[in-house]
């Protein structure tokens, strides 16, 4: 077969995927065409609980030995349409643009994550040509809102080598993603009387740089949140009480906060020391962040005593301060195996000090299960070390990377063949099936590779074609040298 005839193939499979409605959710009717598409060509399939399609397609003659391999694409796409454009994503179709250099849709999402790896795969199912091992294909439901493969039946992943074609840069082979797990620390809040011998100082820090906490957890940037409780801090260090009165900062557990405010009491004898020692801080907190915050602003003022109306109380106060500046905050390891890759870490995201409650949610990551374990294990006797309730929510896991892999430099000197150029191998401090299939069968020897898109997510999503055809060749040449 030739690439570019194969590359016909790989877009009237994704042409025809493209007619048919296929949203996060709402997989049955891409399921039931692609389960329709494997019994017309010959294949057992089979669909699982959650509505997964397992293909599996015998070995080539002579080839019945090899190892399995596994391909791997999602069914469902994320639907967005631009601004004016009337679509319905439960009915109408994507339309495609193929200007002969990159795909696009009309209007809408193109649906090349993952459409394009489906297509690629059918390709792989129908090409009678290729050498290759036993071979099962799978496609997910649902990896877009919830990344439902964490429940998938681990007896789909007893195979030998996985490809996830979920990737969206042809030259770059993602080889680990981190895992992540939510957590909230939570405390009543008992709230008391204010003393006319207290002084109110309300601390403010904004500004901040903030962003996501996993691709941007190693770039310096400060925590508002951990650096208003660390000026704080230093008033008991110097003996004097603090008794909370506000506290907040934050937007979600899995932004950097990049900005904080809280108001405490101090007695009234004691408050120019408070304030000298808050105004100090400024002095440290520029020589540690100065230079990657530099639009941060930091103010201290006495408040008006009559806008205060209640207080926590000193014990509890100081709880919930050293509960901020102990708890494991930023970047925890760093992989001994890739430089400069994040291996675990964890954000603390968002404080908010209400009438019945306190709650701060924090955010872990890490490629390596040890390492999640470590924080989270941490992060539990702390937050009980300080009277505060520990609870673990919503758990991705981690696909952490494998220096034995055999799959990875096969790959790159696949690539190096076809193309005359090195791949970059990327681990990512953030999300992907593979994570899940770890968990299932941690001796799956897994790549994820694609073509080249854009913009996913969004009306301008665009698919490289030239990018396909070279993804085809890579896919069936790895397969051939597995055998
Ligand atoms: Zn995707």
């Amino acid at each position: 077969m030739n690439y570019r005839s194969a590359l016909d193939i790989i877009l009237q499979e994704f042409y025809k995927i493209c007619e048919i409605p296929h949203p996060s959710h709402h997989e049955e009717q891409i399921g039931a065409y692609l389960f329709q598409w494997a019994k017309d060509h010959g294949l057992a399939v089979t669909k699982d609980r959650l509505g997964d399609i397992i293909i599996e397609k015998p070995a080539a003659p002579g080839c019945e030995a090899s190892p399995r391999v596994i391909l791997q694409a999602h069914m469902d796409m994320v639907c967005v349409a631009a601004e004016g454009v009337s679509f319905d994503p439960l009915r109408d179709p994507i339309k495609v643009i193929n200007d002969g250099k990159i795909l696009r849709a009309d209007g809408t999402s193109l649906g090349a994550d993952d459409g394009i790896g489906v297509a690629l795969c059918l390709y792989i199912l129908q090409d009678n040509t290729l050498r290759h091992g036993p071979l099962r294909v799978i496609f997910t439901v649902n990896e877009e809102d919830g990344m439902a493969s964490i429940d998938m039946p681990a007896e789909h992943l007893d195979g030998d080598y996985l490809v996830n074609l979920d990737w969206e840069w042809l030259g770059s082979l993602c080889n680990s993603a981190a895992g992540c797990d939510f957590i909230r620390f939570r405390r009543e809040a008992k709230w008391e009387a204010v003393s006319p011998d207290d002084t109110a100082i309300e601390v403010t820090l904004k500004g901040l740089q903030g962003g996501h906490s996993g691709v941007g957890i190693n770039l310096g940037r400060a925590n508002a949140l951990v650096c208003v409780a660390s000026a704080l801090s230093r008033l008991a260090e110097s003996g004097i009480p603090v008794k909370v009165t506000a506290f907040s900062g934050g937007q979600a557990k899995n932004a950097i906060p990049a900005a904080a405010q809280a108001t405490v009491l101090v007695p009234t004898a004691l408050s120019q020391q408070a304030l000298q020692l808050l105004k100090d801080y400024e002095q440290d907190f520029v020589s540690a962040f100065g230079e990657k915050e530099p639009s941060y602003l930091y103010d201290v003022a006495v408040q008006e005593a009559h806008s205060v109306q209640q207080c926590l109380g000193v014990e509890i106060s100081k709880s919930l301060l050293g509960l901020l500046v102990t708890l494991p905050n930023g970047v925890n390891t760093m992989s001994p195996f890739v430089p400069s890759l994040v291996e675990s870490s964890q954000n603390l995201g968002l404080l908010t000090v209400g009438p019945a409650e306190i709650a701060l949610e924090a955010m872990e990551r890490s490629c390596v299960n040890y390492r999640a374990e470590e924080i989270l294990r941490a992060s539990r006797l702390i937050g009980e070390l300080f009277g505060f309730t520990y609870e673990q929510g919503d758990h991705a896991p981690a696909w952490g990377v494998n220096p034995h892999s055999k799959l990875v430099p096969l790959t790159c000197d696949v690539y190096r063949e076809i193309t005359g150029k090195d791949m970059v191998v990327e681990p990512v401090h953030g999300g992907l099936e593979c994570g899940a299939f770890f968990e299932k069968n941690p001796c799956l020897d897994m790549i994820a590779i694609g073509p080249s898109l854009t913009d996913v997510h969004s009306p301008d999503e665009t698919c490289d074609i030239e990018s396909v055809a070279v993804t085809a060749e890579l896919i069936t040449k790895i397969l051939g040298r597995l055998v």
